[in-house]
């Protein structure tokens, strides 16, 4: 069956996935990745139960009149907790959504995807598509045992936002508990709250309530079709480690990591700090390193990092410094060109 790929070969190795047949203007395609919103556990508890089990076509039957919201088309490239997802999977992804985003009858996207890892997913694919139609990612934190899921809710409201004209050209977006968070501001705060996910700081670009969609703000950060990044060659992107400093960090960390990869981010304290050891450590560091903070809202300045020659974030949070630090590197490793990514992206 094809929805229990284990990851997404069809479509990350030199094959193309077998594509839905799209006959209806306006059809939204959902992509689904697994995740809670199609886990199964112990019937009417919310903990103990395994992501990615069922089918997408069950969780789709269980929302009522999904299919007046817009003419869907379903394709099931896996069924993984996210945090299984790999960057081959991300590249995989990518290149459905640009081949298929080239079909007139295409209004938007719809991914299912664990929450674990979709702030990552979501800001991969802001740097990569290719297309000014919707793509909006959702989940759940509750299993489709639970007394109470979210799931349901969550991809009713995705595809009302999806199938919206009004909803073209804000970038990838998540939709999660009624709100519409962009891919750049997008994090998961919460183990267990079904409000999980939050754009910090920045907050959300707008709300979506039955059918109706209200947007208010835009990232202006470059994303879509005005991101320079272009991965559609690659299978995998290069590896890069995040480091996160604490009381008493251990510097030769730093050298095993630099050993391993072709990057590194540091979650420092505070605004990017860290102790002397780790400074005179990386200093003999000859590979790109950024810097952003542990701390989950707030700017790095590029003027203010301790290490001139290391990169700040601006304000992503370390595993989203490494998805940009992973993408810029497929085309460089120049500073300031680094630099120049860091502040634009
Ligand atoms: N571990 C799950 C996942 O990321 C969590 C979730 O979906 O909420 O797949």
């Amino acid at each position: 069956m094809p929805y229990i790929q284990s990851s997404i070969p069809s479509l990350s190795g030199a094959g193309s996935p077998e594509l839905p047949e799209i006959t209806e203007p306006g059809t939204v395609v959902i992509l689904a990745t697994g995740g809670t919103i199609v886990g199964v556990g112990k019937s009417g508890k919310s903990t103990g139960y395994a992501s990615g089990v069922l089918p997408v076509q069950s969780l789709v039957a269980s929302v009522p009149d999904l299919n007046r919201v817009a003419p869907l088309a379903i394709l099931q490239l896996t069924n993984l907790n996210s945090d299984d997802i790999t960057s081959k999977d991300w590249i995989g992804l990518a290149r459905v959504i640009n081949t298929l985003a080239e079909n007139r009858l295409v209004a938007g996207f719809v991914i299912t995807h664990g929450t674990d890892t979709m702030d990552e997913t979501a800001y991969f694919l802001n740097l990569t598509v290719k297309t000014d139609k919707p793509v909006v990612l959702t989940g759940s934190m509750r299993p489709t045992t639970a007394i109470s899921p979210d799931g349901p809710e969550n991809l009713y409201e995705a595809v009302t936002v999806a199938a919206d004209p009004s909803s073209r050209g804000h970038g990838v977006m998540v939709v999660f508990s009624g709100k519409i968070i962009s891919a750049r501001s997008i994090r998961k705060v919460h183990t267990s709250d079904v409000d999980t996910m939050s754009g910090g700081e920045m907050g959300c670009m707008g709300i979506v309530t039955d059918s109706t969609i209200l947007f208010y703000a835009e990232s202006s950060k470059r994303h879509t079709l005005r991101s320079e990044f272009d991965v559609s060659g690659r299978t995998e992107l290069p590896k890069v480690t995040v480091l996160y400093f604490h009381t008493d960090a251990d510097p030769e960390l730093l050298k095993a990591a630099a050993a391993l990869s072709e990057g590194i981010v540091i979650a420092g304290a505070g605004a990017g700090e860290y102790s002397k050891p780790y400074l005179e450590a990386l200093r003999a560091l000859r590979l790109p390193v950024v810097i952003s903070s542990r701390t989950g809202d707030g700017i790095i300045l590029q003027s203010a990092v301790l290490s001139s020659g290391t990169v700040a974030a601006n304000n992503l949070p370390p595993q989203k410094a490494a998805v940009l630090l992973r993408v810029a590197l497929t085309k460089t490793k120049d500073f300031g060109e680094l630099v120049r990514i860091f502040g634009e992206y």
